[in-house]
Order: C-alpha cells, then structure tokens, then sequence
C-alpha cells in the first residue's frame, strides 16, 4: 500500500545499537513526519475500527502512535507505563527481557470494566513486551482488542505468541 510504502522508506536501520550483532530499526523519522506518522497510525487503527473504545499506548514510542492513532480514531489513550512512573494505585506486570526481568503498570481504575483496549506499539518482535501489556490489560478488567505495530521482526515469534493467546495482531510492515 501507499502508506506502507511511506512509513518504510522513512524506517532506517542502525547496526550495533544498543550492542553489538543488534540491527536496530529507528521510526523516529516516521514519527517526525507527519502524513507518515497520520497513514502510520491510521492503518494500526482500520483493521479494528468500531472494535475498540481505547487505546493501550506502549511507553515510550508506542505513546507517539497512540496519539496520533487518538486524534484519527477518536478513542483516547490508556498510558501503560514503566515501573514507577504512574502516581496512583497500579496493576504490575513483569516480563522477561534478554536480561533480567522489566514491569509494565497501568492506573487499576483507568477504564470503566470491559473496556475494549487496542494495544500499539512501534515493534514487534519477541513480543515479550505486547504479552505482558495483554496479561495486564485483562488483570485490570478490560478487553484487548487486539495488538497493532508499525514493524514486525518475523521469525522471532512475536505474532505466534499473541494468536495463541487469541489476540488478534496486525503489522504495517513485516521485516
Ligand atoms: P519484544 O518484547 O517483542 O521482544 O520487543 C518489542 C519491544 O522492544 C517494543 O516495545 C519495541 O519498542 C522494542 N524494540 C525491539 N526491537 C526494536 C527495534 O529494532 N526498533 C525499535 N524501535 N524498537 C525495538
């Protein structure tokens, strides 16, 4: 598509970053561009238009494209952030990273019972990260609706692992 094609050319890898071997793909350049970041967040939002009431934004890039995706959806955004970092009662979730463990925390009364929540993310790739936002999402009450990214690393199970756990997981891209 047009907007897959314009949100690709603007995706730049980074060899060795943040270590050695690790080919990093930097969106910074699509989030800097404005009809790209529009197309960006308006395809990780079609697929499930009418489906959801929320929009569960990744600390900290996934909170760029649900911004964007809040303005051409109309739903607001559900902040899951880091450890730490939400000043009211919170509901934790650990996950494992390649090194040691991380949490993702969402405010316990953020969404009315049963909310639909679609959860963005810039990347999948282990899908460790959007695995732990689903657990979270579903302690909390609410309903995920589904996992919407800009890039997905096939090969590296992410998608397997989210359709497995029935969520259903659309990429703009797929490397
Ligand atoms: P996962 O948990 O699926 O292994 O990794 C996905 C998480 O790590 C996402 O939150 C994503 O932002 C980040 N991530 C992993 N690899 C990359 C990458 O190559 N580029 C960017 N921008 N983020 C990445």
């Amino acid at each position: 598509s047009p907007e897959a094609a314009l949100v690709d050319g603007l995706i730049e890898a980074i060899p060795d970053f943040p270590e050695p071997g690790i080919v990093f793909r930097d969106l910074t350049p699509v989030f800097a561009d404005g009809p790209a970041l529009k197309a960006l967040a308006t395809a990780v939002t079609a697929p499930f238009e009418g489906r959801f009431d929320s929009i569960g934004g990744l600390e900290a890039r996934g909170f760029l494209i649900a911004g964007a995706a809040s303005i051409v959806s109309g739903a607001g955004v559900l902040s899951v952030r880091k450890a730490g970092k939400l000043p009211r009662a919170v509901l934790s979730q650990e996950y494992t990273l390649e090194y040691g463990t991380a949490a993702l925390e969402v405010h316990v009364d953020q969404l009315p019972k049963g909310s639909r929540v679609l959860i963005v993310d810039d990347v999948l790739a282990t899908g460790g990260t959007a695995l732990a936002a689903v657990n979270l999402i579903e302690r909390a009450g609410w309903h995920v609706a589904g996992f919407g990214a800009a890039l997905e690393l096939d090969g590296l199970g992410g998608r397997a692992k989210l359709e497995a756990r029935g969520v259903e997981t659309f990429s703009l891209l797929c490397y």
